[in-house]
């Protein structure tokens, strides 16, 4: 029999799994069902509980986020360019947060 690793999409716990080709996907040791194989070697995303704070940052943190920051960033780079630069090559600097 092959062996598969497989992690679970719910807790993110990875497990080995010894199964012919065909077979239906394993479940985690926790009984969670979600799971997908991992491709041994691939670069390993990150997901789950383990991922960083900042990528699961809800659209209305970035929203907050982005209103917070701009206006002062845009501030600074007024201060050194000029407003008039800022107008012109800002860009983003003088959007609002859009969807
Ligand atoms: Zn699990």
């Amino acid at each position: 029999m092959p062996r598969y690793d497989y992690e679970c999409d719910t807790c993110g716990k990875r497990f080995e799994a010894s199964h012919g080709y065909d077979a239906p996907l394993p479940t985690c040791p926790d009984g969670h069902t979600a799971v997908h194989r991992i491709i041994t070697g691939a670069p390993r995303l990150l997901r789950g509980p383990a991922a960083p704070v900042s990528y699961r940052a809800s659209k209305e943190e970035l929203r907050r986020k982005w209103a917070e920051e701009t206006p002062k960033l845009r501030k600074k780079m007024v201060d050194k360019l000029g407003e008039e630069a800022v107008s012109k090559f800002g860009g983003t600097l003088n959007a609002t947060y859009d969807e």
